[in-house]
């Protein structure tokens, strides 16, 4: 070692101690997390005693307390339920078929926000569209009175960029269709797999029916519309619309022993769609952050530790809410991150811009690399949609991606249930988020002074 003043030498001793201390308390974390079974009974609990939970409905006002007894249980301080109100669109009977030439049904599922057909069904010919383009590329009005359908198939991607390179054709989709004439739109499903499953979820405020074709339905019309001649669907869809349902925010912390002040804030998004009991989406975020928040703070860490169930994700609200509730605590929130993409296997943990720098974090990555975690080079672009609002108002975000290439599989339909965790999967996640939560909590790191340090 080159020769240092004493003060200095004590100063890189006692930091270089420290972070061999963080390094094997985050292994000893991870060790544990990883025979431990509290992720998969909270997974199993949620899905088996609530089931599915789309907000409006009273299945979400039994999430809500389902909520606060596990985290009471779980021996989590401060549990709180904060209240807010937002829109919500609710299914009802769903019917579509090809009526002519050749009459048989489809298997399809209306998407949120979907308008009512007529008394009596909504019959159209329908225009089929193999690329989102294809459809954006027609003129106001040249869709007048027909059934729009898009067809443009999501590939598959580990990283989930297959769904952000396609969502446009859900989201926005009815409202363009809806802009250029037509009556009705049908999208095949946001979905990696072939069963005769639709995959739901929002498809904005169009006006117009619209609704998800599973995939083996949507080539049915596109080989149909291939014959040439006019294709007539008839849909039959009914839903309705609460302005100002009901929808909470839980959480419980583990308050920190010595700058309880200091706030780090994980969870998952406690609604789900309705085909399926949301276990991939989400109650596996919230089974993930949940064990990992109570295995890190087993001993109670110098740092407060946070879970948050949010309440209402699927049709938006939660996020606004969190962050105008907790507005005046936003700048005493150490890092903020959702884990919101299933329960495969995490292989890539993104930092805040310079996180890297500090001892903390390299003992988080030695924790993790042997899980097979890699740390990303570049700092996360989104911090998860229920913290949105909280990120976008200064809070520092992590991301860990998860293995993604079988989630759009199971992804907002009937099959999006318990069987399809895998519970050393969901292990390994909770492994990754209670080591980091465990370094966090024992140490200083600042992520925004290292943001700032390493900005040029
Ligand atoms: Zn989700
Ligand atoms: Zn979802």
């Amino acid at each position: 070692m080159r020769r240092l003043a004493p003060f200095l030498l004590a100063a890189v001793m006692t930091s270089t101690a420290a972070a061999q201390d963080l390094a094997a308390d985050a292994a000893a974390v991870r060790d544990r997390a990883m025979a431990d079974r509290t992720a998969w009974d909270i997974a199993e609990s949620l899905t088996s005693e609530v089931g599915a939970r789309p907000v409006g409905t009273s299945a979400m006002t039994r999430a809500r307390d389902w909520a606060s007894a596990k985290l009471t249980a779980l021996g989590f301080e401060n549990v709180r339920v904060e209240p807010f109100t937002t829109k919500a669109w609710i299914r009802g009977d769903e019917r579509a078929e090809i009526v002519g030439p050749w009459p048989q049904r489809l298997a399809i599922l209306g998407l949120g926000g979907s308008a009512p057909t007529p008394k009596g069904g909504l019959s159209a010919e329908i225009v089929v569209f193999r690329t989102y383009q294809a459809m954006l590329d027609q003129p106001p009005g040249a869709l007048k009175g027909k059934i729009a359908v898009v067809t443009q198939a999501m590939p598959r991607t580990q990283d989930a960029s297959g769904y952000g390179a396609t969502n446009a054709q859900r989201f926005q989709g009815p409202t363009e269709a809806a802009r250029r004439g037509a009556a009705g739109y049908l999208v095949r499903s946001l979905s990696t797999d072939d069963t005769r499953l639709p995959h739901t979820g929002m498809g904005g405020w169009p006006g117009i029916p619209a609704a998800a074709l599973s995939t083996p339905d949507a080539e049915l019309l596109e080989r149909l519309a291939a014959r040439g001649q006019p294709v007539i669907v008839r849909l039959e869809m009914n839903s309705r619309v609460i302005p100002q349902a009901p929808a909470w925010n839980v959480s419980g912390e583990i308050r920190g022993s010595e700058r309880p002040d200091e706030v780090i804030v994980v969870g998952g998004h406690l609604d789900s769609w309705d085909p399926g009991t949301g276990a991939i989406d989400d109650a596996a975020g919230i089974a993930i952050t949940t064990a990992a928040a109570k295995l890190a703070g087993a001993d109670r860490p110098k740092r407060t530790i946070r879970v948050v169930m949010w309440g209402s994700e699927e049709q938006g609200g939660a996020s606004e809410a969190y962050a105008k509730a907790h507005a005046e605590e936003i700048g005493r929130m150490v890092v903020v991150g959702e884990s919101d993409l299933g329960s495969g296997r995490i292989w890539r943990a993104s930092l805040p811009a310079g996180g890297l720098d500090h001892p903390a974090m390299r003992a988080f990555a030695a924790a993790v690399t042997p899980l097979g975690v890699m740390i990303a080079r570049t700092p996360p672009q989104h911090p998860g949609s229920d913290l949105q609002a909280t990120a976008a108002a200064g809070a520092p975000f992590i991301q860990f991606g998860q293995d993604a290439s079988r989630y759009f599989d199971l992804h907002h339909s009937a099959d999006d249930t318990l069987d399809k965790i895998d519970p050393e999967d969901l292990a390994q996640c909770a492994a990754v988020w209670a080591s980091f939560l465990r370094v966090v909590a024992n140490s200083e790191v600042d992520f925004r002074a290292l943001g700032k340090a390493g900005a040029p």
